[in-house]
This record gives structure tokens, sequence and C-alpha cells, in this order.
């Protein structure tokens, strides 16, 4: 079956400044490498909706969502900094709303069984964004409005959030700590950008820190240990994605070891988990990766594994 591959036009116009490494040029990093790899006939595309309001205040202060739509410019060539390195250029506020409504679109599609994974193709980013912030080049919590909306809108009791992105997702774990519905499993670099998550003690959080220099043996070592026994006994009934690749040896945002056959490994078993336990559904929103070659291979091979055809 296709995949869904979701995306929208404001998400290549969200740029914070000509030398930020979170730019425009990932996505079309990405859209190449898919052709190139053959890949596209395997895509439906979409364009994702704008999030509302009701379904961003499900994950943040309705406080915080009115001072990001108050801080937008409204000209070009203008940004507004919401910390030290995230920014809001005229597009951001509709890339931001718009990524987060792939996410939810994202859950619609694998819900009503058109498709059985999404892709989504955003920026910004989302794992960095709590309850009241953004940071980390992230403006809005995207994967954690998709699995609020999942539990909320579509009456599921069990969704499991897999972060493979190399920062720690903070900005997800504040928000779904103690929520028992969502188990998070997360994979980051420790010590490292933002700090936290190596003294997480939530039970619905599988937090796993790892130095750096980490290589895909390794890596692979404390996922089949940590994660995946638990991630079987809670049975998600959906599975959504923090990718970030990042991780990634040519990445030098970061300090692990891992390769394209390493987010392969990764992502198929998180398809058979899916198998086992959700249909299949699979939801994977597009987190970090700053080397464009690195992030397009990552992603070719990250989607093929989706598909399941691998
Ligand atoms: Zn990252």
């Amino acid at each position: 079956m296709n995949l869904a591959f979701i995306s929208h036009p404001s998400c290549r116009e969200h740029r914070m400044g000509a030398h930020h490494p979170e730019c425009p040029e990932r996505l079309y990093a990405i859209q190449d490498r898919l052709i190139a790899a053959g890949l596209e006939m395997l895509l439906t595309h979409y364009d994702a909706p704008a999030a509302s309001i009701e379904q961003l205040a499900r994950a943040h202060d309705r406080a915080y969502i009115q001072m990001i739509h108050d801080a937008a410019p409204q000209a070009e060539d203008v940004l507004t900094w919401i910390d030290g390195d995230t920014a809001l250029n005229k597009h951001s506020l509709a890339a931001a709303l718009h990524a987060a409504g792939a996410a939810i679109l994202g859950v619609d599609l694998v819900m009503s069984e058109r498709h059985h994974a999404a892709f989504c193709a955003i920026r910004p980013p989302g794992h960095h964004a709590g309850r009241a912030k953004g940071s980390g080049f992230c403006i809005f919590n995207n994967v954690a409005i998709g699995a609020l909306h999942a539990l909320d809108a579509h009456g599921l009791e069990r969704v499991a959030i897999i972060d493979f992105d190399v920062h720690h997702g903070d900005g997800t774990e504040e928000i779904i700590s103690g929520d028992e519905r969502i188990l998070l499993c997360s994979s980051f670099q420790h010590p490292f950008y933002p700090g936290s998550g190596a003294d997480t003690q939530a039970p619905n959080i599988i937090n796993l820190p790892l130095p750096r220099l980490t290589d895909g043996a390794a890596y692979k070592a404390a996922v089949e240990t940590a994660w995946l026994p638990r991630l079987d006994d809670f049975a998600p009934q959906l599975i959504l994605i923090s990718a970030g690749f990042d991780g990634h040896i040519e990445d030098d945002m970061a300090h692990f070891n891992l390769r394209e056959a390493d987010y392969g490994w990764i992502t198929r078993e998180i398809h058979q988990l899916a198998r086992r336990h959700s249909q299949e559904r699979v939801v994977s929103c597009l987190e970090g990766g700053y080397v464009l070659s690195a992030l397009g291979r990552c992603i070719s091979t990250h989607i093929d594994e989706l598909i399941g055809h691998a």
C-alpha cells in the first residue's frame, strides 16, 4: 500500500536566517533523494491542513499559543526570536500550524485505513516544544499533538511515541509525562543539549541516555533491551515516531556514529511492532537531521522500511 507523504508549502517558507541549519533545503533534499531512489511512485502526497487552536491546546497552554500568534512578524525579512536558536519569520506561524496539522492528518489517514503509514515532511520540528515554550528550532510539539488527537478524537487507549532524534525530546516528555495512555521511548546523546532526560522517573517514559560515539551495535543492544519488551507489553494501537536523523555519523550537530542501515533497522523494528499490535499504523514526523546528503539517504531508508518492501 502507498505511504501517505504529508507536507505543506509553508514548511518551505519558514526560514530562521541565512545560515541556520534547520533550513528549507532539508525538505528539498528529502524530495530529491526519494525521487532518485525510485520511492516517489510509492507515495501519495497530501497538503497538511492547519491545526486548530483546540487541537494545539491539547498539548500547549492557550497563552503560549496566543503568544506565538502575536509574535509572528507581518513583514518579509523580519525575524522574531523566541529563544536563542528559534525564530519566526512571516511564514513561520503558518508552517508551525500546518506541521502540527500534518501529524493530525497522518493520524486520521492511518485510522481511516487509507494508508497503513504516513510520513510528515514538516518543519519546524516539534520535540523540544513544551506546554508553554518553544525552543531548539521547535514551536509546536507535532508528535504530541498527533498522539493526543489519536487518543481524544479517535478514542484510542494506548499510543506509543518513539523518539530516535539524537537530542532528548524534553518538550514531548514534559507534555506527556504521567499520561499512561502514552508510552514514550526516547534515545539521545547524554550529556548533551538540552541536558535533560537522564533522571526521568515517570512510569510512562523509557529514556535511553547514551554516550557520545554510540554506534549501531551499541544502539541496537540498548533498544532491544530497554524498549522492545516494554513496547510489546504495552501493545500500542498506534505508533508515532519523532524521526530525527542527527545521530548520523556525518551529522556534526551531535556525536553519535549511526548510519543509514541503523535507521533502517530501528524503522524495521517499529514496523514489525506495528504489525503485531497496531494494524501496521505508524505516523512518522520529521525532527532533526542537518547534513543534507545524509538526511536524504536516511529518510529514503526510513520510508522504504515504513512501506515495508525492504
Ligand atoms: Zn535533534
